[in-house]
């Protein structure tokens, strides 16, 4: 029996979300685009992968920070699409500050978009993945689901929660033909890392480019930034039958970031 590969990518307008819905749909899987964005920014994605790849992607716009907006999303996808085979949840977000100055409601924000999304759409989409006897989730965690780094308190705890939510996952539906598991990249050339450039940039008098390099040099041997499309590629190989017995991993893609 042949399943359709149909894939869910959480954040997908922008960075790696997008860059792995690139990879995906250049290697004919399906996706579905998803994001804060308006749906126009949305259309505008979907028919560039029109003209690319030949595959008009729905887009679906929803606040991950809200679980029935989740739920509502998940029930729309299964009528208007199909149900996943391949959910990616990748949609995050960042902010930095020392604990006791890091706001409280920033916090939640960061647990409820970085690690509680992922536990709702996995759960709405588990079922289908069952019956069907087969499923991909790939979580984007960080090297921060690994390690830790000063001023990210709720980036560093939703990340790490997202490293053991996966195991669990993988380990409750091992024998069914899904596995689950984590990348977990390194400094990756996208806006999310704007706000942090433009802070090192600031507090070290020099320019956006030298910043980048100096939050190399900071933690990874190796020089340069990961670029979202090897993401994109690793993500590809996880859907592959080669890899179906990697399951409840945490694979770094970090420059050699967490080999200290
Ligand atoms: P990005 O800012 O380029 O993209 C973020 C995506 O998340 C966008 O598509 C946006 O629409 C979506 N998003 C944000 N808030 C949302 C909300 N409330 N509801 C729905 N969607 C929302 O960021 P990126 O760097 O591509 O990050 C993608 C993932 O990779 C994140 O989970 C991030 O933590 C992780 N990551 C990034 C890096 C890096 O250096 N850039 C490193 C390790 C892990």
């Amino acid at each position: 029996m042949s399943v359709r590969k149909l894939a869910l990518v959480t954040g997908s307008t922008s960075g790696i979300g997008l860059a792995i819905a690139d990879v995906f749909a250049a290697n004919g899987i399906e996706v579905i685009l998803h994001g804060i964005e308006s749906t126009e920014d949305g259309q505008a994605i979907a028919a560039r992968f029109e003209h690319s790849y030949g595959q008009r992607p729905h887009y679906f716009q929803c606040d991950i920070s809200q679980p029935e907006a989740i739920e509502q999303m998940m029930q729309c996808i299964g009528q208007e699409v199909g149900a996943p085979s391949i959910l990616v949840n990748n949609a995050g977000i960042q902010f930095t500050a020392p604990v006791q100055e890091f706001p409280a409601g920033t916090w939640d924000k960061i647990i409820a978009i970085n690690l509680s999304a992922a536990f709702h759409t996995t759960r709405l989409a588990l079922p289908a993945m069952v019956a069907a006897g087969w499923g991909r989730i790939i979580n984007i965690s960080s090297v921060h689901g690994l390690v830790a780094s000063v001023h990210k308190a709720a980036y560093c705890a939703a990340k790490h929660g997202l490293v053991g939510f996966t195991r669990v996952t993988a380990l409750e539906t091992a024998a069914q033909g899904i596995t689950a598991n984590c990348i977990c990249p390194g400094w990756t050339d996208t806006p999310l890392l704007v706000d942090q450039l433009t802070q090192f940039a600031a507090e070290h008098n020099t320019s956006f480019d030298e910043a980048k390099k100096g939050l190399i040099n900071a933690k990874a041997p190796y020089p340069e930034f990961v670029a979202p499309s090897e993401i994109g590629e690793l993500a590809l190989f996880l859907c592959s039958d080669a890899a179906r017995a990697m399951t409840g991993t945490a694979l770094p893609i970090d420059g050699g970031w967490t080999a200290h």
